[in-house]
């Protein structure tokens, strides 16, 4: 007998953490262990938003709110769609939720009916498949070519709609690649859901959440605004976690069709009451104070982005497909290394890759198959300057030492 259904024993753990705490582990054990496997800020939140958390408590907000969120952050989110990502969104189509995280899982709870497929360009974050299964629906993977920039295109994406697509997954800027899609991308891929045959009612769930790291003169325009055909089938997901680098506050939000939104704010209402209160208080302040910090912590990531190429140039075997254009992650390949050296156990698959990197090399980084790719690998260059400078050595290391090594 077991004591959990069979939807519980079907939930796999988030790969990145189950890296991390391998890598807790070793360190514990007093290794030296470089952690470059999760995506967070390596700055403090900043004084002005902690600040106002503690006033917050001192002011006794410290009790249940409204289900959706504080009216005060669900409008200064709406001002922040209308000013910066020019959409048109009332306080009442939008949920503030536990991270962008929940958010993208109560829409598809709220949404899937068995069966229900949503497409996910690959690579993909890792928790997209798991939610959507969590939920009952089918995840259909669409994997973007190489050679272009590892983006789905438009004819991909017509061909892959079918009567029971419920929604197509978009991520730009990207985990894990960092790809960005343009204003007239956007406008294509979603001109290609307006005007399909297949299927008139799909819908775009549009995961806008490292909006701000954005870098090598990228402009972000939200998939909504890119393309006004699809107005009313999007769902919009954003949150504090990365721009803000408020990781641990859990604030995140959707905007969206006001029924799916009232739904999830029924679901929000009945599974965890509110997200809570200090977090909104503190978040309405991250909105509205000095956002100055953003763009050295920004520039910061590009800096460690351009130094790791370097390194990574003399690492035999391991290429960086794409060169990001946003978000904190580099995606890189260990195919070709395996090509020089087929039989190496190292290179069997992407968790003997990242497996041997942190026994052997003491660097965190995630496994390819996590995102629906088994020769790669992923670092986040969000970590700390000596973190990554370390981490991309120590990755050159083992390319060089495996490629130069006899069985
Ligand atoms: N979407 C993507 C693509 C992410 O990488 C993450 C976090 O890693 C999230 C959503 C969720 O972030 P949070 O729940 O912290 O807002």
């Amino acid at each position: 007998m077991t004591l959990t259904n069979k939807k519980a024993q079907n939930i796999k753990p988030a790969e990145t953490l189950a890296v991390k705490a391998r890598a807790l582990e070793l360190a514990k054990a007093g290794k030296h262990i470089i952690d470059l496997s999760t995506g967070e800020p390596d700055i403090e939140t900043p004084e002005y938003i902690k600040d106002a958390a503690r006033a917050a408590i001192a002011a006794g907000k410290t009790r249940y709110t409204a289900a959706a969120g504080i009216i005060e952050l669900r409008e200064a989110i709406a001002l922040k769609l209308k000013t910066e990502n020019g959409l048109d969104y009332k306080a009442a189509d939008i949920i503030v939720s536990n991270g962008g995280k929940q958010a993208l899982y109560t829409v598809f709870d709220v949404t899937l009916e068995p069966g229900d497929e949503v497409i996910i360009p690959a690579p993909y974050w890792v928790s997209y498949p798991a939610m959507i299964e969590m939920a009952g629906g089918t995840p259909v993977f669409l994997p973007g070519k190489l050679e272009n920039g590892f983006k789905i295109t438009p004819a991909q994406l017509t061909a892959a709609l079918t009567p029971r697509t419920k929604f197509v997954l978009l991520n730009s800027p990207s985990n894990p690649t960092g790809l960005c899609y343009s204003e007239q991308e956007q406008r294509a891929l979603g001109q290609a859901i307006a005007n399909s045959k297949t299927n008139s009612s799909t819908l775009v769930l549009s995961d806008e959440i490292y909006e701000r790291v954005v870098f090598n003169g990228f402009k972000f325009v939200s998939f909504e605004k890119a393309c006004p055909e699809m107005a009313g089938r999007v769902v919009t997901i954003n949150g504090f976690s990365k721009s803000f680098a408020m990781t641990g506050w859990r604030v995140g939000y959707a905007a969206g069709p006001k029924e799916i939104i009232a739904a999830m704010v029924r679901h929000q209402s009945q599974a965890t009451s509110s997200i809570n209160s200090i977090s909104q208080w503190a978040a309405l302040a991250a909105l509205q104070g000095d956002q100055r910090f953003i763009a050295p912590m920004i520039e910061n990531f590009k800096r460690r982005f351009d130094d790791a190429f370097e390194v990574l140039k003399e690492a035999p075997g391991i290429t960086v497909d794409f060169n990001p254009q946003g978000a904190f992650y580099l995606f890189m390949s260990f195919r070709e290394l395996k090509k020089m050296r087929p039989d190496h156990p190292a290179l069997a698959n992407s968790v003997a890759f990242t497996n041997c990197l942190l026994e052997n090399y003491g660097v965190a980084a995630v496994m390819g198959v996590a995102f629906g790719d088994d020769t790669a690998f992923r670092i986040s260059v969000a970590a700390s300057d000596k973190a990554v400078a370390e981490g991309v050595r120590a990755i050159r290391k083992m390319a060089q030492e495996i490629r130069g090594m006899a069985l």
